[in-house]
């Protein structure tokens, strides 16, 4: 399998114009850490993420114990940070792009392009041309139109029939909404493919992502199996293959989710033999490793009510209220020479936090109770690693992209108060 040493990773990112912080740092868990970071540049401007590898290799352990018979393809789109792509390789997953930009990243990595499955059902011709190009040989479909292109442009390709799950998970994206063959296209598509000569190799499907009910995954795990039954009685090759997509979370909900799952897998597929079974975690992998650290650049006093204006908003990372329908939460940390030394933490006020950008949606938290925090405080909020640097904007001149991620790998003490299972 494919793997590389850690160090060369390390030395490779961080802050423009400054020394990455080494594996053998002394911190005092993550928030000693991010205030050594603020400490060592007190003027900076710029909000940054921290991301604990520590954090994503206790996942990684977790999905290997939980659920041994899945291998993880990561969702790039989730987040694409060069760091976490490189750790994620170095400890054997495999990778899910859904662009040409996508599959150029994990290739520059050093990634086979056989450890790369093109999940997108709609592709653009140029993409269909370079994964080609490349060798990227496994790609998804659920239209007869995404046939003829793929035996036009990629007649090597095996395919997986992308199929929408029977019942709705509740999750806060369906993408059944715009991807997944119905039932009733099922043979339609797998007559398509013969007839343009490919190869269908299995099935995938996605429950939806961010609090999706895993009991969605018996409904899916089932309809799949049907699509390889039809497969065999159409006397078309025989399917070993099932992408259970993601849909994934990480913290007790996952260990809930993988009994659904190989429950799911034992009743359907029990007695199948030489079935390779994938997944696609995004969330995952990406949610809880990241940490975004803000400062508190404005404030105006209201009666009662504070309000202030933060470095990064809804514009930056914190795209995900708007994007990803979450519901962001913050811990102060008090780094301004503003404040007495007896203050009462314990205090708090009704706080408005604004984004930086001149657009007044751009509101990150409303109703929110915080301790009176000064010009020079920061916010640090937790579990921003999934669709956050994936989907910033400049909006206002403000480069999400520019935003440095600093690494920290964690001790043990740190270790424990991550991990969340
Ligand atoms: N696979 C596909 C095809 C997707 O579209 C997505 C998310 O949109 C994912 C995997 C990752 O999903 P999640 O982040 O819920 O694991």
């Amino acid at each position: 399998p494919y793997s590389f040493s850690l160090n060369p990773l390390l030395s490779a990112s961080g802050v423009k114009g400054k020394p990455v912080t080494s594996l053998s740092q002394e911190t005092d868990g993550l928030f000693g850490y991010i205030q050594s970071v603020i400490n060592e540049k007190p003027e900076t401007d710029s909000p940054f993420m921290v991301l604990d590898l520590g954090v994503v290799m206790d996942l990684m352990d977790n999905w290997s114990r939980l659920l041994p018979t899945v291998q993880p393809f990561y969702a790039v789109k989730c987040n694409p940070n060069p760091s976490l792509l490189g750790t994620l390789a170095a400890l054997g997953s495999s990778f899910d792009c859904a662009s040409k930009s996508e599959i150029e990243t994990v290739l520059s990595l050093g990634v086979s392009p056989d450890r790369i499955i093109y999940a997108n059902p709609c592709k653009s011709v140029s993409h269909v041309h370079y994964a080609a190009s490349v060798g990227v040989n496994v790609t998804t479909f659920d239209s007869k139109e995404e046939v003829e292109k793929i035996r036009k442009w990629h007649p090597k390709c095996q395919l997986l029939l992308r199929i929408k799950p029977p019942q709705d998970s509740g999750a806060r994206n369906s993408l059944g909404l715009k991807y997944g063959a119905l039932q009733e296209e099922v043979p339609m598509l797998l007559q398509a493919a013969r007839d343009a000569e490919l190869t269908v190799i299995g099935v995938s499907f996605h429950i939806g992502s961010g609090g999706a009910d895993a009991k969605a995954y018996h409904g899916a795990i089932a309809a799949a199996k049907s699509v390889f039954k039809m497969a065999s009685k159409l006397d078309m090759q025989k399917m070993h293959v099932l992408d259970i997509g993601g849909g994934f979370s990480s913290g007790t909900e996952f260990g809930v989710a993988a009994v659904h799952v190989n429950d799911a897998l034992e009743t359907n597929f029990g007695n199948d033999e030489g079935i390779t079974v994938i997944g696609e975690p995004g969330r995952y992998f990406a949610e809880t490793a990241f940490t975004l650290a803000t400062k508190v650049i404005g404030k105006r006093v209201r009666g009662e009510l504070r309000e202030y204006w933060i470095n990064d908003g809804i514009y930056g990372y914190l795209n995900c209220i708007i994007l990803d329908f979450v519901r962001v939460r913050c811990t102060p940390l008090r780094c301004s020479s503003k404040h007495e030394d007896d203050v009462d933490e314990s205090k708090t006020y009704l706080s408005t936090v604004f984004g930086p950008t001149c657009d007044s949606l751009d509101t990150v938290l409303r109703d929110y109770q915080l301790m009176e925090l000064e010009l020079d405080d920061w916010l640090v909020f937790p579990n921003m690693g999934a669709y956050t640097i994936s989907s910033g904007t400049n909006f206002n001149g403000f480069s999400t992209s520019a935003i440095p991620t600093h690494l920290t790998y964690s001790n043990t003490v740190l270790r424990e108060k991550n991990t969340m299972f």
